[in-house]
């Protein structure tokens, strides 16, 4: 943790003038690094896999904000519902109807990211932009019935590549819809979050408008 530390707090102040928040990104880290970013007054944890989150939640300091930013799906909601912070890798109806379903029984509402598919790999995940508009335009009124579900924004991932065209033209695409689907407002829609940028790009991504990064391998080292 020593040369990471120097690290670290580089990035903090880097997202402080930026006006962004840094999600630590700890899949596949042991409670202990957790815990010593913690320390150093990290709050905002960011998982992938749903049993080891809920383990590592089980075992670790009670005012950490958990993130869910991996892939998920509908029959794992349940185990998340009773602590989750923030779901950001929402990517259809059906998951965002069993979001509402856990909400309810849990007794809470369940803050939630809409991802958006940016990237042009056609391995990442993610709602395409025309499904998404139509959802927020054609379905809106279904979707405002989802009293237990509070959607705050949107999530995208940039393509790995080198090219930083490539990155850049992502971005401001998720950056303009987000802009446009902020005019949009409901008592469970309200958009105030961008969550955009990682390790490799996170720089690029402050650039265009994100307000929350997801940073591991940058503070963690390579898992
Ligand atoms: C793993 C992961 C990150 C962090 O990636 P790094 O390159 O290690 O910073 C961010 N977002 C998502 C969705 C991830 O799965």
């Amino acid at each position: 943790m020593q040369g990471n530390q120097h690290t670290y707090r580089k990035i903090v102040n880097e997202l402080q003038a930026a006006n962004a928040q840094l999600v630590a990104v700890s899949k596949l880290k042991s409670v202990n690094n957790i815990l010593d970013l913690y320390h150093l007054g990290q709050k905002d944890f960011g998982e992938n896999y749903v049993q080891e989150l809920v383990e590592k939640q089980a075992s670790l300091p009670a005012d950490i904000r958990w993130h869910f930013i991996g892939h998920l799906q509908s029959n794992k909601v349940k185990y998340l519902a009773p602590f989750v912070h923030l779901i950001h890798s929402v990517d259809s109806l059906k998951l965002l109807k069993e979001i509402n379903k856990q909400g309810e029984k849990a007794n809470r509402v369940i803050q939630v990211l809409l991802q958006v598919h940016i990237a042009r790999e056609t391995t990442k995940f993610g709602w395409d932009e025309s499904t998404l508009k139509d959802l927020i335009s054609e379905d809106f009124e279904e979707f405002t019935q989802l009293k237990n579900v509070s959607v705050k924004g949107l999530m995208g991932m940039g393509s790995f590549s080198d090219d930083e065209q490539v990155v850049r033209s992502e971005f401001e695409n998720l950056k303009n819809l987000y802009d446009v689907f902020k005019e949009k407002k409901a008592p469970n829609f309200h958009l105030e979050i961008l969550s955009m940028g990682m390790s490799g790009d996170y720089q690029l991504a402050l650039e265009y408008g994100s307000n929350m990064v997801r940073i591991g391998s940058l503070i963690f080292g390579n898992r």
